[in-house]
């Protein structure tokens, strides 16, 4: 598939990948920071991490997916696109392996309740001025809005975003800014 088929699927098949305007900005964040190795949370069908090894030929990116019908789709688009030699799909879910490289960037955008987990488990695996960024950080609006949401399922889903952002606001080993892009972007640096 192309990008615009992977788009189209992806609709068709509500698999949430990152909307255009995220993407950019991750892709020029990668350029303008000479982002190398990235390690990303969440793969679906492959689709941000075929975008992000285009962003130049020098960047590396493992990114690992849990589930098997994403993940064979994912292998498939990887392949497509003749990036399998930069891209390494891992099958697995993220809390359960642990990756011994160290990454520039750690891109969160994998299960919205598990995002303090993800962020405290992979920060060792973050490299001197590495930088972690989540995605979803206002999911579709929901995030900042003050009135009862009326689904049980997505208003828990909400909490978790704010208890996430709570939580790097909080956080003192780490300064990080929000971006009103995509679906709302965070981007975490570790302070010297
Ligand atoms: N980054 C992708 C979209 C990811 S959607 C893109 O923009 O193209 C989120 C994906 O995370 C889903 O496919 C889901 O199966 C996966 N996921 C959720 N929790 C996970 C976990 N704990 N480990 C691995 N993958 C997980
Ligand atoms: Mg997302």
């Amino acid at each position: 598939m192309n990008f615009k088929q992977i788009e189209k699927y992806a609709k068709e098949n509500n698999i949430p990948i990152m909307q255009k305007t995220g993407i950019e900005f991750l892709t020029k964040y990668i350029n303008d920071n000479n982002i190398k190795n990235i390690l990303e949370i969440g793969s679906a069908i492959g689709y941000s991490a075929i975008k992000m090894a285009l962003a130049n030929d020098k960047v590396k990116v493992t990114t690992i997916e849990k589930d098997d019908d994403r993940y064979l789709m994912a292998i498939k688009n990887i392949k497509e696109f003749d990036l399998d030699k930069r891209i390494t799909l891992v099958h697995a879910d993220a809390l359960d392996i642990n990756l011994e490289g160290k990454y520039d960037l750690i891109f969160i955008d994998a299960a919205k309740g598990q995002y303090i987990r993800f962020f405290d488990k992979y920060s060792k695996n973050l490299a001197k001025n590495g930088v972690i960024i989540s995605d979803n950080m206002e999911f579709h609006g929901l995030v900042e809005q003050e009135e009862r949401i009326a689904s049980k399922n997505l208003r828990q889903l909400v909490n978790h975003i704010r208890d996430y952002i709570e939580f790097l606001k909080s956080n003192a080993e780490f300064n990080t800014t929000f971006y009103k892009i995509g679906d709302g972007i965070s981007v975490s640096l570790r302070n010297e």
